[in-house]
């Protein structure tokens, strides 16, 4: 039968284009646009994991693009700080005024007054670490160390096998065990899911070890939810396991790896017992887990950002991805371990920013909070957000707030909706969001790097990273002002064959087909080559040495761990303003019982730090002993705008300076009946 063509549909067409948010799956998308507006967001092929289906998260960005909150217009603050009341003034009006306000602070007090403060609010390469750091390098404003996430992971990955790339979604069917550590890909890179569902239907173990009993962990052979902070002992008793009872891989270690006998001793005080109680698991599962690990193969643990966000997160991140070297678990398909693949493609940000970095100050994001109140030499005097929304991702939530609130800060907030942040600017620059600019979206789940289209035009007066920056850098005479599509040119001219591809194809072809078999196709990317499994450069870092575990901080006051883990609504903060109900805490009813505290009842979660009022979920989805709220949430959405991180020590993690979120410790109370 004949196919009779669709009508044509005048300014009808779909868009091909990627998802560079901060997640690991990196999606095709397929965006209808209808007259120059998005009508559909949709999965595409072109990234094979993607399969044609995305994130309901996505899905609805459309309401981001268009919704109420969305900046349209730059503008600048006619209220007092917080209040949020901004009047609308023409861009090079705001663009000249930063810049004198720059050159002011720069003159009275030094560049290093000035902090860029940034993250991966949109995750592309082209958004960050382009025109924004020729401009900071040139000026000599301070550094910004970014480690609120991933920095205790990445520290360890980097020291043990120089970020060696790891296995694929695609490769997940082929592995008999698959342990998901820290990790729940239900909130967070949902499609290494059906993947994992292969491997089950063909016969895999799934271990999952996590704190919540999250649905992949309903699905398991085997559940370990153990207490936050405690994923190091857990991996060390592991450790002693592999080495005591003779399943070490002798040859592998000989061969391969340095520093086995320190790991070894290291491990050595870790029974299985011991490891167990410290982390209120039953010795039993721990031991039926150990033995699992040793006798599987191709055997595959996917290492998450969960466990990384305690006092112990370095160590405990280099336990676990010391597990397949010491067990021989290398050298096959679906064998080994997954964290970042996000250096697969050999891409660096040296290698299109030509300004060498300056020694100026260097300062933590996660002591964001500090630096704004107590920094003296200089003062922290303007504050430059962008990619960002501190106020609702940073820990010590209540020390950014006054920080934001003081009088002599200047604040820049350049964002694509008024978050929390925007609130407290002196000045708001609307920019455009990743549907309506170029960027290149680089998976770190599955290896793909993709070309990022503009869809549709940007709203508002809404204009790119690129352009902004390079603004402001020939206003103050550092730079020359670049249009967006120049900056993709010159950065992908630099990328070598990937960059090439990007720009005749869309996307590159990745190495080795995209599939890569650790220890056949790819190696530790260490000067010789070896898996360095106590690595000297880092083990002075820790504060109790690598592998060395520092106990748990609860006090008879603060007896509860609090975790805040990533969830289906939000990526990290990004589409927080979506939510329209009040977020709430997930508590045992078992801990809740006790405290009086029935479904749906107001509580109140309080530290010495500060406290968080909502309602209260009952749930046995969650372990005794710890609760959960969730990540990302804005002030909005409590009853009293604090949200989790008010509760969260500024402390750092034993490698690579991070967060340690799920390191509060709190009570929690009755506040109201429901
Ligand atoms: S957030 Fe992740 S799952 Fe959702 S569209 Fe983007 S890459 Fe895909």
């Amino acid at each position: 039968m004949a196919r009779t063509a669709p009508p044509e549909t005048w300014g009808h067409s779909t868009v091909r284009t990627a998802c560079p948010l901060d997640c690991p799956d990196s999606c095709t998308l397929d965006i209808t646009v209808e007259q120059g507006r998005i009508q559909k967001i949709d999965g595409g092929d072109e990234n094979p994991v993607t399969r044609n289906f995305i994130c309901a998260k996505v899905r609805r960005f459309a309401e981001r693009v268009y919704g109420d909150d969305r900046v349209l217009y730059p503008a600048v603050r006619k209220g007092p700080k917080g209040q949020g009341t901004f009047t609308r003034v023409p861009w090079d009006e705001a663009l000249d005024l930063i810049a004198a306000r720059m050159s002011e602070i720069k003159t009275r007090h030094g560049g290093e007054a000035i902090l860029p403060f940034y993250y991966g609010g949109s995750n592309g390469l082209l958004t960050q670490n382009t025109n924004d750091a020729e401009l900071w390098r040139r000026f000599g404003t301070s550094r910004l160390a970014t480690t609120v996430c991933a920095a205790p992971t990445g520290a360890a990955n980097l020291a043990l096998y120089g970020k060696m790339p790891g296995v694929v979604y695609q490769d997940y069917p082929h592995a008999k065990l698959i342990v998901l550590w820290g990790v729940n890909p239900s909130a967070s890179g949902i499609h290494l899911i059906p993947y994992v569902k292969e491997a089950q239907a063909n016969g895999a173990a799934l271990v999952v070890i996590d704190p919540r009993t999250t649905s992949l962990a309903k699905k398991a052979d085997l559940h370990l939810a153990v207490r936050p902070g405690s994923d190091l002992p857990v991996a060390l008793a592991l450790h002693r396991f592999l080495f005591e009872e003779g399943h070490a891989d002798a040859a592998f270690l000989d061969g391969h790896t340095h520093g086995a006998d320190r790991l070894r001793a290291a491990a050595a005080p870790w029974t299985i017992d011991r490891a167990a109680q410290e982390a209120e698991i039953d010795a039993a599962d721990l031991r039926r887990f150990a033995e699992l690990y040793a006798r599987s193969s191709p055997a595959l643990v996917r290492c998450g950002w969960g466990l990384e966000r305690n006092r112990n997160g370095g160590s405990a991140a280099a336990a676990v991805l010391a597990l397949p070297s010491v067990g021989g678990k290398f050298g096959v398909r679906g064998g080994g371990f997954s964290m970042s693949n996000s250096l697969a493609f050999g891409l660096k940000a040296a290698q299109w920013i030509d300004t060498p970095e300056p020694a100026t100050r260097l300062v933590n994001m996660n002591h964001l909070g500090r630096a704004l109140t107590t920094y003296t030499n200089p003062p922290v005097q303007m504050l430059f957000v962008y990619n960002c929304n501190p106020l609702a991702t940073m820990p010590d939530q209540n020390r950014v707030l006054e920080g934001l609130q003081r009088d002599d800060l200047f604040t820049v907030v350049f964002e694509q909706v008024f978050t929390d942040t925007a609130r407290y600017a002196d000045v708001v620059l609307p920019a455009t969001t990743f549907l309506e600019q170029y960027d290149i979206a680089k998976g770190y789940g599955p290896i793909t790097l993709q070309l990022v289209r503009p869809v549709i035009e940007p709203c508002g007066e809404a204009r790119t990273n690129a352009q902004v920056f390079s603004a402001i850098a020939e206003r103050l005479g550092v730079g020359r002002e670049e249009e967006e599509i120049d900056t993709l040119l010159r950065i992908t001219a630099r990328m070598g064959k990937a960059g090439a591809d990007l720009m005749q194809a869309g996307s590159a072809a990745p190495p080795h087909d995209g599939t890569p078999i650790q220890f056949v196709d790819v190696f530790p990317l260490t000067p010789d080559r070896k898996v360095n499994l106590f690595p000297e450069e880092i083990a002075g870092d820790a504060p109790a040495g690598l592998y060395g575990y520092q106990p748990d901080p609860a006090t008879g006051r603060f007896p509860l761990a609090l975790i805040s883990p990533a969830t289906e609504k939000t990526i990290s903060s990004t589409l927080g303003e979506l939510r329209e109900r009040a977020a709430m805490l997930h508590i045992h009813p078992a801990d809740a019982a006790p405290r009086g505290i029935a479904q749906s009842d107001a509580v109140r979660v309080f530290n010495q730090l500060g406290e968080l009022h909502c309602p209260a979920n009952l749930t046995p989805d969650i372990r005794r002993g710890t609760v959960a709220f969730s990540k990302g949430v804005w002030r909005k959405n409590t009853y009293n705008g604090s949200t989790s991180n008010a509760l969260a020590p500024d402390s750092l993690t034993d490698l690579g300076a991070g967060a340690c979120f799920n390191d509060a410790r709190v009570q929690v109370a009755l506040l109201g009946r429901h």
